[in-house]
């Protein structure tokens, strides 16, 4: 079964989009630590991209084992939590994470199989940071 994708945007808070390339993710540090959404090539016409997985945690880590992956997407966009305090970084991109997870339409229209994951340890937190979500897959 094919899968319906939502289109790419543009996002004013991301970097990107950059090509999914071993080369290109060298250029991040392994400190880079935030929320990164995967797009792909529309199938009709040029400039054309659909949202395809949305993740988060060690950034250049995670890429990198997408890149390797077989039919890795093309594309990747990211955003830095640039926080000095942990529990706080994780908190941001958790709902971050949540709300594009939301925005592209849940693991019905992305290659996500489940809900973004609350911070490990961190049973204060709701199970997704979108309202009226109780941390459902689809
Ligand atoms: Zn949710």
């Amino acid at each position: 079964m094919t899968k319906t994708y939502f289109d790419y945007d543009e996002h004013d808070f991301m970097r990107g989009p950059y090509p999914l390339t071993s080369a290109r993710i060298d250029r991040l540090s392994e400190q880079t630590f935030g929320v990164y959404v995967l797009a792909d090539d529309g199938p009709n016409h040029r400039n054309h991209r659909l949202t395809v997985y949305i993740g988060r945690g060690y950034i250049k880590t995670r890429l990198l084992r997408h890149e390797e992956g077989v039919n890795a997407p093309r594309y990747f966009s990211f955003v830095e939590i640039d926080s000095l305090d942990p529990h706080e970084a994780n908190e941001e991109a958790f709902r971050i994470e949540c709300a594009l997870f939301h925005k592209y339409g849940k693991a019905r229209y992305l290659n996500n199989r489940i809900h973004p994951a609350r911070p490990k340890g961190r049973t204060d937190l709701p199970l997704c940071a979108e309202s009226g979500c109780t941390g459902e897959a689809y």
